[in-house]
């Protein structure tokens, strides 16, 4: 998991200046251990929507953060390290988030822009199911 001072830099390196709101918003993410919505940035970070939007759209377009929809219509974040365009293994029992390691639909972005002539910039694919250890709760695994 990346420290301030790496996601500081990442920033800088962009030409974005690290304002003390911005700072807050950062900090607030980083104390979240799992995955968060934006709302809970907000009321952490006291900071604006709009800074917390800006900031938070910067962090996944600069691959730290990703972002899963759940199956519920809710948008979560969570911190990752840099990490490519990927999709993810939700848990509907527990919540779980598994990262799959990458983008295994790349043949049929390109099919489908060769037959309707879309320039396609961008897909979400999330995976949603139950995990191992809730299919089977007498058989151990961490809850
Ligand atoms: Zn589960
Ligand atoms: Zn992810
Ligand atoms: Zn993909």
């Amino acid at each position: 998991m990346p420290a301030l001072e790496a996601i500081e830099g990442a920033l800088e390196a962009r030409g974005y200046r690290v304002t003390p709101a911005r700072r807050a918003v950062l900090q607030a993410i980083l104390s979240r251990p799992e995955h968060f919505t934006a709302e809970e940035v907000m009321r952490r970070a006291r900071a604006g929507r709009a800074t917390v939007f800006r900031t938070v759209r910067l962090l996944c377009e600069l691959g730290l953060l990703c972002r899963v929809l759940l199956e519920d219509g809710r948008l979560h974040y969570r911190l990752l390290g840099p990490r490519r365009h990927h999709h993810h293994l939700v848990c509907v029992e527990c919540g779980r988030v598994q990262d799959l390691e990458e983008c295994a639909v790349g043949g049929l972005v390109r099919e489908l822009a060769s037959a309707t002539g879309y320039e396609i910039q961008g897909h979400w694919l999330e995976f949603y199911g139950r995990c191992l250890s809730c299919r089977e709760p007498d058989q151990g695994g961490v809850r």
